[in-house]
């Protein structure tokens, strides 16, 4: 959503605003993902001098994972804070290309500094649980489900490789 800052550059204080995060899906840098549940971006804008904004805010979005260690879906509650600085096009001194970042003259595009927030916050590894079983390494069936009774006894794989190379070496 695009916030037309106008006004705000010219008042004293501080102002709130309660703005919807627009994005249907989430692309997390290699596929998109759908958000299942969103709050709104609370935004507190700060006059701060020389023609600047301070804005803070704040929002939370859910999103559909899977777990690290068995597969199983998850949703992942992602938060995201952040404070930015903004300037006024005032048309007169050319602006940074950091400090026109977001901003389309007087409007601020708080989906995209959004966006970038929550990029920064999503969380690498994601477990269903943290006493999470995982996968049988030998049938793969999903432990926190049931047990297949497998022998689960599984060398290091890379002892595994290491024997390999010694056993062929043997041979010869
Ligand atoms: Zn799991
Ligand atoms: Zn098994």
């Amino acid at each position: 959503m695009l916030v037309n800052l106008t006004e705000y550059f010219d008042v004293q204080g501080k102002a709130h605003l309660s703005i919807p995060y627009e994005s249907e899906k989430f692309f997390d840098g290699f596929e998109d993902r759908e958000i299942l549940d969103r709050t709104p971006i609370e935004l507190d804008i700060v006059p701060v001098g020389d023609g600047k904004l301070e804005i803070s805010g704040s929002l939370s979005i859910t999103l559909k994972d899977k777990c690290s260690r068995c597969l199983d879906d998850v949703n992942v509650t992602v938060p995201a804070s952040f404070t930015y600085t903004v300037v006024k096009p005032d048309g007169y001194h050319e602006l940074s290309e950091e400090e026109q970042l977001f901003m389309d003259g007087y409007s601020l595009d708080a989906d995209a500094l959004v966006y970038n927030e929550l990029l920064m916050s999503l969380p690498m590894k994601v477990l269903c649980r943290d006493d999470c079983k995982g996968l049988c390494p030998v049938c793969f069936i999903n432990r926190n489900h049931g047990e297949c009774g497998c022998d689960t006894f599984v060398p290091d794989p890379r002892m595994a490789a290491i024997m390999d190379i010694f056993n062929a070496n043997k041979e010869v």
